[in-house]
């Protein structure tokens, strides 16, 4: 499959990379969240990703967000990303959130964004020729769903 593209395009793209080599370099938000109220686990056992998510609700607002463990580049930014995104947010905004990267990322969200600011998100969307990778930009996100619906099994992408 042939792709056009445009030199704005390529400019973006170069744009995402930097943003996603900065945060898999300087992960924003790692560490234990002591007194998170939500945790997750998130396993992706094709790439070898392993995170923990912490978050902590008040009121049905999500406070704060951490995250620890080992994994790629695109699973550590995505994580990062994520952390930064969903603090802040009403518990459904963050489940709109998941349910609009994975399908995003999966191809699967032809246009018309229905989230505000998933715009930095969009960076990790190069992802999408790489199907094994979709997984390791997803896993966050899976856990985030978890954690948010008290689910105490690990989220996996199998
Ligand atoms: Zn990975």
């Amino acid at each position: 499959m042939t792709v056009a593209t445009l030199q704005p395009n390529s400019e973006l793209r170069d744009l995402y990379q930097e943003l996603i080599l900065d945060h898999s370099r300087r992960p924003r938000n790692f560490g234990k969240l002591g007194d998170a109220t939500h945790i997750a686990d998130g396993i992706n056992p094709l790439c070898g990703d392993k995170l923990r998510l912490y978050l902590r609700l008040e009121d049905d607002q999500v406070v704060a967000a951490a995250f620890e463990g080992t994994g790629c580049a695109i699973s550590v930014a995505s994580a990062s990303l994520l952390t930064e995104i969903v603090t802040g947010l009403d518990r459904t905004t963050a489940l709109n959130y998941f349910e609009d990267v994975v399908a995003h990322l999966n191809g699967k969200l032809p246009a018309g964004l229905h989230t505000p600011e998933l715009g930095r998100v969009q960076a990790l969307e190069g992802v999408r020729e790489f199907p094994a990778r979709v997984k390791c930009a997803t896993l966050a996100w899976q856990a985030l769903e978890s954690a948010i619906s008290g689910q105490s099994r690990p989220a996996t992408t199998e």
